[in-house]
C-alpha cells in the first residue's frame, strides 16, 4: 500500500554527501568572477568609455546614449570570452520570482552566416512582450507594452550560459509594474531627506545610503521524500502531517554540527555566490530540525536586495544537485518554527558614518538620536502599512505563531537606548546642559559607544529591534522579495526626516540655536512615538491586548491588512517621496489580493484532493480491516467475549468513521465556498471571502487528518509523516 512512502525514506535516508568541486583557488581569486563588475569594465572598456560609465553610476545619471554602445561591445566580449551565448533582462515582476526571457548574441552576417553583436540600444532598454505578468489593470492587453531598462547601479553577471542585465520593467504609462523601480525610488527619496538632516552635523555630507543585510532561513528537504509529498511540490508547504513527537523541544539543532550532506551544499552555494560577487559569509543551523540560514556581509540596498532575489533562484538549483529541494515557504511544516528573513537595515553617509551607531563625540551622539528617534517615528505612523508590506498568504501562517514576531509591529531598543530616550524626555534643556556641564552624564550619550556595542540582550521577539547599529526588521518572510518592506520602510522615513528638517529649520529661523531646536523636536518625537516602543514578550497575550489600548495596528486578516497601503496618509506619503502614484498603489493591491486568493485557491485544491483520493481510502481501508477483525472476533468466540474483545476496535473504527465524516463535510463545505467566492469579481472582497470562508474549512480538514493519522495503521499511510520528512540526513 504505502510502498512509495517506505522507498523514498529508504531513498533519502540511505543518501550520502554529494561531492563539491571545489576551487583551487581561495575565495578572494574567483570572488566576482561571474560579474561585470568595475575591474572588469576597466579591463574590457575603452577609457573614455569607462569613465562615463562609472561616472553615470556615481552621480546617479542616466548613461548617455552615445556611450551605450561602446559599453555593450566590451560587456559582450567580456560574456562571450566567460562562455556566454545568451542574454537577458533580468527584472522582478510582482510574482515571487526573477523573469528574463534570453536572446542569443547572432545576427546575419549578409553571408549565409552569423556574427554575435549586442548593441548599446539592447542593453538599456527593451520591450518585453511581457502581457501576463501581474500588473492590476494597469496594462490592457490592447496595450500590452512594458518596457525593460538598465538599472547601471546593479551590475551585469552570468548565470549558466546567459549574460543577465539586471533592469527595471514598467509600462508605457511609466507606471511601475516592478519592485525595483519603486525601491530605487524610496532610496533616492531617504537620500534626499537623510542628506539635509545629517548636513546639520556634517555640512561636507553629499549622500546617504541605505544599507540592507538579508538573513535567509529556509528548510532542506529529500528530494526523493518531497516528490512524494503533492501539497510540497504544488504548494511549498505540507497542508497536513502530525506533529513529530520530537521535534525542536530539545533545542538540539539550533547551532548544531551541520549534516555532512548539508555541509556540502552549504560549501557548494557559498561558492556559487561568491563567484556572482554574494559576499555570503555565515551559514548556521536554525531553531527547527532542518532548517537553516545564510547570510552575507550587509550591502547597500539596491544591490543587496538584487544578490537575494539571486539566491533565491541559486540556493533552488544548488539543492538539487545535492538531491534537496529548499523550501522557502515561511511555514512549511505546522508546530515547529517557521522562516524569515531578517532585514538588518542601516543608513550612512558618503563620509562613512552609520547613522544609527553611536560615536564618540556629543555631536555623533545628537546624530545618532535624531536618526533614531526619526525612525521610530516613522515606524509608528506607518506601522499598519510597514506590516501590510510583509503581509502575504504564506507569511501569515508565520506571523504569530511559533518563535515568530506577531502580527503587530513595535520596536525593541533595549534598555541602554531606552534610558537615553527616558532621560531626553524627562529632562529640559537646561537641565541637559547642566548634565552635560557636569561632565557626568553628557547627556548620557557620550558613554554608549563601549556599552551600546556590547548590548546584547536581543529580544527575538520584537518584530523590529534596533541592534546597536542597525535595526532588524524581522517580520519579513523568507520567500519576500525584501524590496517590499525597504519601499515602504526607506520612503516613510523620508517623510518623517523632511518633516522634522521642517520644523527644526522653523525654529532656526526663529533665532532658536542648533542643539535647541534639535533636543526640542527628538523629544516631541520620543512623546508620540511612545505607542511603539515595546521591550517586552511580544508572543503573549497581554502584549495583543496592550498593543489595542495603544492604537496600534493589530488587524490580522491579510486582504485586510493591504488596505494600509491606500490609507490617505499611506497615499500622501508615498506621493510625497515620489515613490508610488494613487494608481500604481491600487494597481499593486490589485495584485496581491489576487495573489492571496490564488494561493488559497490551489492550496484549497491540493488538500480536497488529498483528502479525498489520498487519506479517505486509505482510512476506509483499514477501518473495513478492523470490521472484518471484529466479525471474525464475534463469530469464533461466545457473545460476552467477543463483545469484550471486539470492543477496542470498535472503538477505533467509530473514531475513524467520525473524522472521515467531517472530513467529507468539511471538503464539501470548502467547496461550495470556493464556488461561492469565485463568482465575486472585485478582488479585494473575493481576497476576503476566501480569508473567511475557505481557509477555516482548511484548518477543519487538516485537524481531523492528522488525527487519522494517529489512528491508521503506519504500513498503510501513504504520505511520508513529519518524523521522516525532518529527520533524515
Ligand atoms: P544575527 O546575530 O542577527 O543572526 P547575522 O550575523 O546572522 O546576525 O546577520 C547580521 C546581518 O546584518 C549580516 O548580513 C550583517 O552583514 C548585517 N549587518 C551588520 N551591520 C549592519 C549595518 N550597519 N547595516 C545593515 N546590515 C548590517
Ligand atoms: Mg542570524
Amino acid at each position: 500500500m504505502s510502498q512509495l512512502r517506505f522507498k523514498v525514506v529508504d531513498e533519502a535516508f540511505n543518501r550520502k554527501a554529494d561531492p563539491v568541486s571545489i576551487p583551487a583557488e581561495r575565495p578572494e581569486k574567483y570572488y566576482g568572477c561571474q560579474v561585470f563588475n568595475r575591474q572588469k569594465m576597466f579591463e574590457y572598456l575603452p577609457a573614455k568609455t569607462y569613465d562615463a560609465l562609472v561616472s553615470a553610476i556615481d552621480n546617479k545619471q542616466p548613461l548617455p546614449r552615445e556611450v551605450a554602445d561602446s559599453v555593450a561591445e566590451g560587456m559582450k566580449r567580456w560574456a562571450i570570452d566567460n562562455g556566454a551565448r545568451h542574454y537577458t533582462h533580468w527584472f522582478q515582476p510582482l510574482t515571487e520570482t526573477t523573469a528574463e526571457k534570453h536572446d542569443s548574441f547572432i545576427e546575419h552576417d549578409g553571408k549565409g552566416g552569423v556574427v554575435e553583436k549586442f548593441t548599446g540600444k539592447l542593453l538599456v532598454q527593451q520591450e518585453p512582450d511581457a502581457s501576463s505578468f501581474p500588473n492590476g489593470g494597469i496594462r490592457n492587453t490592447f496595450e500590452a507594452r512594458g518596457y525593460s531598462a538598465w538599472d547601471i547601479s546593479s551590475p551585469a553577471f552570468i548565470l549558466g550560459n546567459t549574460l543577465c542585465i539586471p533592469t527595471i520593467f514598467i509600462s508605457y504609462t511609466g507606471e511601475s509594474l516592478d519592485y525595483k523601480t519603486p525601491l530605487l525610488r524610496a532610496l533616492n527619496a531617504v537620500d534626499e531627506a537623510a542628506t539635509a538632516v545629517a548636513q546639520y552635523f556634517d555640512p561636507e555630507v553629499k549622500h546617504v545610503r541605505s544599507y540592507l543585510g538579508w538573513e535567509q532561513e529556509y528548510f532542506l528537504v529529500d528530494e526523493a521524500l518531497y516528490s512524494a509529498r503533492p501539497d510540497l511540490m504544488l504548494t511549498g508547504r505540507t497542508l497536513m502531517g502530525h506533529e513529530s513527537a520530537k521535534n525542536q523541544q530539545l533545542e538540539d539543532h539550533y547551532f548544531g554540527a551541520i549534516p555532512s550532506r548539508v555541509e556540502a551544499f552549504m560549501l557548494d552555494l557559498e561558492i556559487e555566490c561568491h563567484k556572482l560577487g554574494i559576499p555570503a559569509k555565515t551559514r548556521h543551523n536554525e531553531v527547527a530540525p532542518n532548517q537553516f540560514e545564510l547570510a552575507p556581509v550587509f550591502e547597500e540596498t539596491n544591490l543587496a536586495n538584487d544578490h537575494n532575489v539571486l539566491l533565491m533562484s541559486l540556493i533552488a538549483e544548488v539543492a538539487r544537485r545535492h538531491h534537496f529541494r529548499v523550501l522557502l515557504h515561511e511555514k512549511p511544516f505546522a508546530g515547529i518554527n517557521g522562516s524569515g528573513k531578517h532585514n538588518n537595515w542601516s543608513l550612512g553617509t558618503d563620509k562613512g558614518v552609520l547613522l544609527f551607531s553611536p560615536g564618540k563625540t556629543k555631536r555623533d551622539n545628537m546624530q545618532f538620536i535624531t536618526f533614531v528617534v526619526n525612525v521610530m517615528a516613522a515606524v509608528y505612523r506607518h506601522n499598519g502599512l510597514l506590516k501590510a508590506s510583509i503581509m502575504s498568504a504564506t507569511n501569515a501562517h508565520r506571523l504569530g505563531a511559533n518563535e515568530a514576531p506577531p502580527a503587530i509591529i513595535s520596536i525593541f531598543t533595549g534598555s541602554m537606548l531606552s534610558d537615553i530616550l527616558d532621560t531626553i524626555e524627562n529632562s529640559t534643556n537646561d537641565q541637559l546642559a547642566d548634565l552635560a556641564n557636569k561632565e557626568r552624564l553628557d547627556l548620557n550619550v557620550s558613554q554608549i559607544p563601549e556599552i551600546t556595542l556590547d548590548t546584547t540582550d536581543r529580544n527575538r521577539t520584537s518584530p523590529f529591534a534596533f541592534t546597536g547599529n542597525r535595526f532588524e526588521f524581522r517580520a519579513v518572510g523568507s520567500s519576500a522579495n525584501c524590496a517590499s518592506a525597504m519601499i515602504a520602510l526607506n520612503a516613510a522615513v523620508a517623510q518623517q526626516l523632511k518633516q522634522f528638517k521642517g520644523k527644526v529649520d522653523a525654529r532656526l529661523e526663529a533665532g532658536e540655536t542648533l542643539t535647541h531646536a534639535l533636543l526640542e523636536e527628538i523629544r516631541a518625537l520620543i512623546k508620540e512615538s511612545k505607542p511603539i516602543h515595546f521591550d517586552g514578550n511580544g508572543y503573549s497575550e497581554e502584549w495583543k491586548a496592550e498593543a489595542q489600548r495603544r492604537g496600534l495596528d493589530c488587524e490580522t486578516s491579510v486582504p485586510l491588512i493591504f488596505d494600509a497601503y491606500l490609507r490617505p496618509e499611506s497615499v500622501e506619503m508615498f506621493k510625497e517621496a515620489g515613490v508610488f502614484s494613487k494608481v500604481e498603489l491600487e494597481a499593486r493591491n490589485e495584485v496581491k489580493w489576487e495573489m492571496y486568493t490564488k494561493k488559497i485557491q490551489i492550496e484549497a485544491r491540493v488538500l480536497g484532493d488529498l483528502a479525498i483520493n489520498h487519506i479517505i481510502p486509505v482510512a476506509t481501508r483499514y477501518q473495513s480491516i478492523l470490521l472484518d477483525n471484529v466479525t471474525k472476533v464475534k463469530s469464533l468466540f461466545p457473545a460476552e467475549k467477543g463483545e469484550k474483545i471486539a470492543a477496542a476496535d470498535l472503538v477505533t473504527i467509530e473514531k475513524i468513521s467520525d473524522h472521515m465524516r467531517v472530513i467529507k463535510d468539511e471538503v464539501a463545505k470548502m467547496v461550495d465556498a470556493r464556488r461561492v467566492a469565485n463568482k465575486i469579481t472585485d478582488e479585494r472582497e473575493k481576497a476576503i471571502a476566501y480569508h473567511d470562508t475557505v481557509v477555516p474549512c482548511m484548518d477543519v480538514i487538516r485537524y481531523h487528518i492528522d488525527k487519522l493519522e494517529l489512528s491508521v495503521d503506519n504500513e498503510m499511510w501513504p504520505l511520508p509523516k513529519y518524523r521522516e520528512l525532518l529527520f533524515i540526513r
